[in-house]
């Protein structure tokens, strides 16, 4: 058989799913993509909300595309057309009942602070910087990490609160990995350096800006990769959940599948790509998985999230896209507003805005009813002072299972056992964010999907190094 006539079957029609069959399809292939919901998407969906004051578009958590690869970033922008706004990027942190500018302006910030603390923060950043002088240890830790770069102080204010009560486990027993790829290294001498010396001119980074799409949400990403690789001849089957994958003398053939109905049926496939949460993966893989191998998988955890969404009597409610919210007093972490990615997100006279708590499954807050939920997150904002009562017309929510992978310190040990597992098995490979048990970017998750499609076209590309790196993900 020639590699033309191979059915490529791809699990899941998120990013990393939509842009490996739009690039497939494209290269002529026979590709299957299924997914379990009624749209593409996935972490990165959208959804519609319609009621008497108006019609709303959400993301699943705010989502700003950006990226610094030349390649997905042409090929996005193509992808989605006209269907497309530019907007300057613009986050902040409340704290000490103010906003500081994140990621954070260390000069800015400090002024800002109260003068026991700014002071404090200058002195431990300073007894820090020496000390790196003299010691260049392994940073065993989230903590480690921030502390080195930062001081104490600063680590204590704007990273430690935040971080433990996003994560729900202590800053040292986070591994080291996640803080790279998501602090801005941005040292106070270079703060200070580009404020004397501002460059002319300077051309506006990748991540100073972004793309949204106009209409319909971020969705419309994963949406208009599978409307292209439709377009190329691949099928898309949604509303269809993988429940098993068939394994036959150490390959995979195919998957079982159950539609909305309730029908089940079996797809054979002379390839699997898959991109749902790898944990899962390996469950219904059956009895093929070795104790060891489950043992291991056990080990991942994820953090779960809920989302509460309440429609507001008022055009708007910052410029911001977000807002981080460390006071551990507090229990929301982060606000967000679609109408600031794109006007078309809510009505002219009302706005939308998404509070995230995170949280993990079962536990007390994932098991709160939505007016508990409610109750929650009104009366944190009505303490800081961002809303009143009488401003919250609506609410509703949302609950993800897994948002977040646990980046625990041994998370590794356990990593590489699970993808062996799944590399021991023939025409089955996995990718994506979730099929990598990965915090990544959907840009790197677009890149992913290109990057594994490359791959089975014949090209020399490997998507495990994607996002592999200690670069900044924004
Ligand atoms: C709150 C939040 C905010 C974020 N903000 C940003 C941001 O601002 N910028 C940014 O770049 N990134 C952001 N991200 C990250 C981004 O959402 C992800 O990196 C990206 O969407 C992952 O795409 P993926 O295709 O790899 O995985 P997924 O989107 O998880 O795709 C996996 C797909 O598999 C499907 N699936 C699962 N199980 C099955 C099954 N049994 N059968 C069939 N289908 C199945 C799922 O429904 C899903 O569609 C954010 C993430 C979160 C959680």
């Amino acid at each position: 058989m020639s590699h033309s006539d191979e059915t490529i079957l791809i699990i899941g029609a998120g990013l990393a799913g939509t842009t490996a069959a739009h690039q497939l399809a494209r290269a002529g292939r026979k590709v299957i993509v299924v997914e379990r919901e009624p749209e593409a998407g996935g972490l990165a969906k959208s959804l519609k909300h319609e009621s008497e004051h108006g019609t709303f578009w959400y993301d699943i958590g705010p989502h700003r595309f950006h990226t610094t690869d030349e390649r997905v970033n042409k090929e996005t922008l193509a992808v989605l057309g006209d269907n497309k706004v530019e907007r300057d990027r613009v986050s902040r942190i409340f704290l000490y009942n103010q906003f500081f500018d994140y990621p954070l302006q260390l000069g800015k910030a400090l002024k800002q602070l109260p003068k026991t603390v700014m002071l404090r923060s200058i002195w431990d950043y300073g007894i820090q910087s020496i000390k790196n002088l003299f010691t260049k240890p392994k940073d065993r830790n989230f903590e480690e990490w921030v502390v080195r770069r930062f001081g104490r102080k600063l680590y204590e204010v704007f990273f430690g609160v935040y971080t433990e009560k996003t994560w729900g486990m202590p800053c040292t027993e986070i591994s080291a990995d996640w803080a790279s790829q998501r602090i801005s290294q941005a040292s106070l001498l270079d703060t200070i350096m580009k404020s004397v010396f501002r460059p002319k001119g300077e051309v506006r980074s990748l991540i100073s800006s972004f793309y949204y799409p106009e209409k319909g949400g971020i969705g419309q990403l994963a949406i208009s990769y599978k409307n292209s690789a439709i377009g190329n001849g691949a099928e898309v089957h949604l509303n269809t959940t993988v429940d098993q994958i068939l394994i036959e003398g150490g390959r995979a053939t195919g998957v079982s599948v159950v539609d909305e109905s309730g029908a089940k049926r079996e797809i054979m496939a002379d390839l699997i790509l898959n991109t749902m949460p790898l944990t899962k993966l390996v469950e219904l893989c059956g009895d093929s998985v070795p104790q060891d191998v489950t043992e291991h998988k056990n080990k991942l955890g994820h953090r779960s999230m809920v989302f509460v969404f309440m429609i507001l009597d008022k055009p708007q409610f910052t410029h911001d896209h977000w807002i981080y919210i460390p006071e551990d007093t507090l229990t929301v972490h982060r606000l967000s507003e679609p109408k600031n990615f794109s006007d078309d997100c809510a009505p002219a006279d009302k706005t939308l805005i998404c509070a995230e708590i995170t949280c993990d499954f079962g536990d007390e807050i994932w098991n709160k009813s939505d007016d508990e939920l409610r109750a929650v997150a009104v009366k944190d904002l009505i303490k800081i002072g961002l809303i009143e009562d009488s401003d919250v017309l609506e609410t509703f929510t949302h609950r993800e299972f897994f948002a977040y992978p646990l980046y625990t310190l041994d998370y590794r040990e356990h990593l590489d056992p699970v993808l062996g597992f799944i590399d021991s098995l023939a025409g089955l490979e996995t990718t994506g964010r979730q099929g990598l048990f990965k915090y990544n970017n959907m840009d790197h998750s677009i890149a992913m999907g290109f990057t594994a499609a490359d791959g089975l076209i014949g090209r020399d590309a490997d998507h495990r190094k994607v996002a592999t790196g200690d670069e900044y993900f924004g």
